[in-house]
């Protein structure tokens, strides 16, 4: 069957891989829709490694059920990529994101485990969650970065009426903004060097001002609007002066939680983490709570991640969707890629 194989730094190929075969376990799948993520940029980015089939976000229908006997053929489903061992301190507290094995063999991820930008995938049984028949196909594959989006938003704890900064306006920045509203922020702002993507995230009613990061008076902007600075920060950036800038930008006593993932060490000046005594939090994916509850509150229109979908292309435009998604000019967010198109 078709795929698309990661080749080169910032190359894909569409080559042939092997059909996943039943074997009375893993939940075969036939993939609907798989969304682009943040994360796969990276590996684009380093053409690392050679013949990975990313795709770790996506909706499928159950061709082969395995060990879930629950599940029947026909059924549409999402799941958590992810690969917990199930048995460690971390897996056993519901925190499987802290979990040794949970990227090791994780779907779109890793070499063994395919993702969706082919036609079929086997998932590990435990992982999959069957869609409620209001959750769209193209909902059910943003079930994955909404839950990011929302780990992250849980980390922050914010509180009614605090001021926060998120700084990216990806797809994770425009999630975790629309989170950091209904928990009751009073003000959000998003800071881009796209200037594209700032205005759509006002545009799109998530945050209510952007600042662009390139402007030279970007600090001075911030201070203006904001003297004292933002209770919290969401870095999903992952970029070393996007977060130098973030000590600057959150308020004595304030926390950052970064979230965008960087490749190489980050430089910033501790000394003022210590005297502004600045929480620094990482977030990485999210509990299976998490996932379920992002899963509900689509299916009961609590929140609209359709919004966030800006194009739907077939599998041999992949390499077109990355470079559009990494233009730094074009608005786009969230490209799915349907295998049947
Ligand atoms: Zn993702
Ligand atoms: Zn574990």
């Amino acid at each position: 069957m078709k795929a698309a194989l990661l080749e080169d730094v910032k190359k894909f190929k569409i080559g042939e891989i092997e059909e996943p075969k039943p074997d009375n376990n893993k939940v075969i799948i036939d993939i609907i829709k798989t969304g682009i993520c943040g994360s796969d940029i990276h590996n684009w980015d380093t053409g690392n490694p050679k013949g990975l089939v990313m795709g770790h976000e996506f909706t499928g229908k159950v061709i082969s059920p395995g060990s879930r006997q629950d599940l029947k053929i026909g059924d549409r489903v999402t799941a958590l990529p992810i690969s917990p061992c199930g048995h460690c301190e971390a897996c056993k507290t519901g925190n499987p994101q802290y979990c040794k094995e949970t990227w090791t063999h994780a779907i779109g991820l890793s070499l063994d485990n395919p993702g969706g930008l082919t036609k079929k995938i086997a998932v590990r049984p435990d992982m999959v969650i069957k869609l409620p028949n209001n959750v769209s196909d193209e909902e059910g594959a943003m079930v994955e970065p909404t839950a990011v989006g929302l780990h992250a938003t849980h980390l922050a704890d914010i509180k009614v009426g605090n001021k926060v900064l998120i700084v990216g306006g990806g797809i994770i920045g425009l999630i975790s903004a629309m989170f950091a509203k209904l928990e009751g922020a009073e003000f959000v702002a998003i800071s881009e060097t796209n200037e594209a993507r700032g205005k759509k995230a006002v545009d799109l009613n998530v945050a209510d001002e952007w600042f662009d990061a390139k402007d030279t008076n970007f600090l001075k902007n911030i201070y203006t609007k904001m003297p004292n600075g933002f209770d919290i920060v969401i870095d999903c950036s992952g970029n070393t002066n996007a977060i130098a800038s973030e000590l600057m930008c959150v308020k004595a006593g304030g926390t950052i939680v970064l979230v965008g993932i960087s490749q190489k060490p980050i430089e910033f000046a501790s000394v003022i983490a210590v005297m502004k005594e600045i929480t620094l939090k990482g977030s990485i994916a999210y509990t299976k709570e998490e996932f379920k509850n992002c899963i509900s509150l689509i299916s009961n229109k609590k929140i609209d991640v359709m919004k966030f979908v800006d194009d739907t292309v077939p599998l041999s435009d992949t390499q077109k969707a990355y470079e559009r998604l990494t233009s730094g000019t074009d608005s786009a967010v969230k490209i799915m890629v349907d295998p049947n198109k």
